[in-house]
């Protein structure tokens, strides 16, 4: 069976964030959200099995079709780059993770009005500062913040980032409290933003010492993918 030791995994990193959390000492819990990138809709039946409630995808190409596929009760994030031109696929998904222009965030609050709904959306930054990286830079927030206010099928629930790929943990800290310095800017102008998507598999302990309420996890789950 594939993925067979899953749920053994799930629940020792369920015990790392629990004792990241205490070490960090500010009160957050955070959950895991399992990147099924890459890997086909087994992954995601043998995530549900495990006691994952939280998917993502990082292309709605890819998504749709396991969404289709497994048909399970599960919350999917989406975490990569969204083209304006396919916020149709949003349908079926709880969150938009990575809203990184208000281009963007335009044409997600019409398709959410649209259906006489309201879209739930973390702001993607750019808290390191890396060119390759996409999202808000943290100086562009304040800014961003306001105009988000504006875009009302628009529920902006908190920032998601990417750290730097790298072990030195004073980079991977510093851009951990910049995002959430930059999810205390987004609350200061009235958005709901409680949410701290941050870690992954190289870095999730120190994100969640740092304030995650969210680590999204693929290759400690999955194993390392094939593309
Ligand atoms: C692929 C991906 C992850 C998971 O990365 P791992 O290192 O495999 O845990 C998390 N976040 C985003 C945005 C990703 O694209």
């Amino acid at each position: 069976m594939p993925f067979e030791d899953l749920a053994e995994r799930v629940a020792e990193v369920g015990e790392r964030l629990a004792a990241a959390a205490r070490r960090g000492g500010r009160g957050n819990r955070a959950i895991i959200v399992a990147v099924t990138k890459t890997h086909g809709a087994d992954a995601v039946h043998a995530a549900w099995s495990a006691g994952i409630q939280d998917v993502a995808e990082n292309r709605v190409q890819e998504a749709v079709p396991k969404m289709r596929a497994a048909q399970l009760p599960l919350r999917w994030h989406l975490i990569g780059h969204l083209q304006r031109n396919k916020v149709k696929h949003l349908d079926g998904f709880e969150m938009l993770q990575s809203l990184d222009s208000l281009r963007l965030a335009d044409a997600v609050d019409h398709y959410a009005r649209d259906r006489g709904a309201v879209m739930d959306v973390l702001v993607q930054v750019n808290a390191s500062g890396e060119q390759t990286k996409g999202g808000f830079e943290i100086a562009a927030l304040a800014e961003a913040a306001a105009a988000l206010t504006e875009r009302r099928s628009l529920r902006v629930r908190g920032v998601m980032t990417m750290a730097p790929y790298t072990e030195d943990e004073r980079v991977l800290r510093a851009t951990f409290s910049a995002a959430r310095a930059g999810c205390d800017v987004l609350r200061q102008a009235g958005h709901p933003a409680t949410e701290l998507s941050m870690g992954m598999s190289n870095d999730y302990e120190i994100a969640v010492e740092e304030g995650a309420t969210c680590v999204r996890l693929g290759t400690i789950l999955f194993g390392a993918r094939s593309s």
